[in-house]
């Protein structure tokens, strides 16, 4: 890939990173009131709560409750794999979101350099009788020395 190619594609991978930021931070919005909301189920079926609203939870959850007790236990041991399932996928998006907000914030290690800034070329030359290795040090053509792509 030429220097151009990689600084277009980099430019897409940015681009990428600030559409998924948006989307990660309105899916764990939603992941925070689901979880909200599972938390005040459980408290209010654990306190008891009557017949009716045991069978309403119970439907919003996809399950018919008739009996009361075994309904309660029923909906509180669902409510609690929901609660389960929905930290699991809380904490893959709040680290997502650490790792693209790392990368927004101080750019991709340059793939060229490796992030040193400059890349060392070797040179042989043969001067009558000894032939040497002559070696020069360039600034590093894709991040310009910086180690770093950054989002610009
Ligand atoms: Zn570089």
């Amino acid at each position: 890939m030429s220097i151009e190619e990689l600084r277009i594609e980099y430019k897409r991978r940015f681009e990428e990173y600030r559409r998924k930021k948006v989307e990660l931070e309105h899916k764990i919005r939603l992941l925070r009131d689901d979880k909200e909301k599972i938390e005040r189920y459980i408290e209010e079926v654990r306190r008891g709560a009557p017949k009716l609203r045991i069978e309403e939870i119970g439907k919003e959850f996809g399950v018919e409750i008739r009996d009361t007790f075994v309904g309660r236990m029923m909906l509180l041991r669902l409510l609690r794999e929901s609660m389960r399932r929905v930290d699991a996928e809380l904490r893959d998006a709040e680290r997502e979101l650490r790792r693209i907000d790392e990368c927004l914030r101080d750019g991709i290690t340059c793939p060229i350099c490796r992030g040193l800034g400059r890349l060392t070329k070797s040179r042989i030359e043969r001067m009558e009788k000894i032939v040497k290795e002559v070696l020069k040090v360039e600034e590093c053509p894709l991040c310009g020395g910086s180690g770093k792509i950054r989002d610009c």
